[in-house]
């Protein structure tokens, strides 16, 4: 049986399932994650939109499309109207048919989602310089 992950955005007004594994993981350190997800770094799974369904009972889900990228090709950036929570983006370099989904929305099991793979780095280096983990982590 193919594994389904659940997950909703903070207010709950969206529900997310991906089934199966994600075919990647990774964390992206790009100013547009950063900015987008009020973190250094987006944790980031990859999956095919087929295998992503997305519940929006109220009509929460918003979209942003972000035009200048680095690609060249617009991303659809989906996130929640109720509460901001982002949802996924749809780069379009892939037609809408590559899902990036955000595991940090599920409610549980995140064991097949650790990160092994962090893109745009140089960024992450530049700021954080000076910032090292002691001998306690
Ligand atoms: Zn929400
Ligand atoms: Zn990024």
């Amino acid at each position: 049986m193919t594994t389904e992950h659940k997950g909703s955005c903070l207010c709950g007004g969206i529900q997310i399932t991906f089934t199966g594994a994600p075919k990647k993981n990774f964390i992206c350190y790009c100013s547009d994650c950063r900015k987008g997800s009020g973190h250094l770094g987006q944790f980031i799974s990859q999956y095919d939109s087929d295998d992503v369904k997305v519940t929006d009972k109220d009509s929460n889900l918003k979209e942003f499309v972000v035009t200048a990228t680095k690609s060249g090709f617009p991303k659809r950036k989906q996130y929640c109207g109720g509460c901001g929570s982002t949802i996924l983006t749809l780069p379009m370099k892939h037609n809408g048919e590559v899902a990036m989904v955000r595991p940090s929305l599920l409610d549980s099991d995140f064991s097949q989602f650790a990160p092994n793979l962090g893109i745009f780095g140089d960024v992450k280096t530049e700021y954080t310089k000076g910032c090292e983990t002691d001998e306690f982590f």
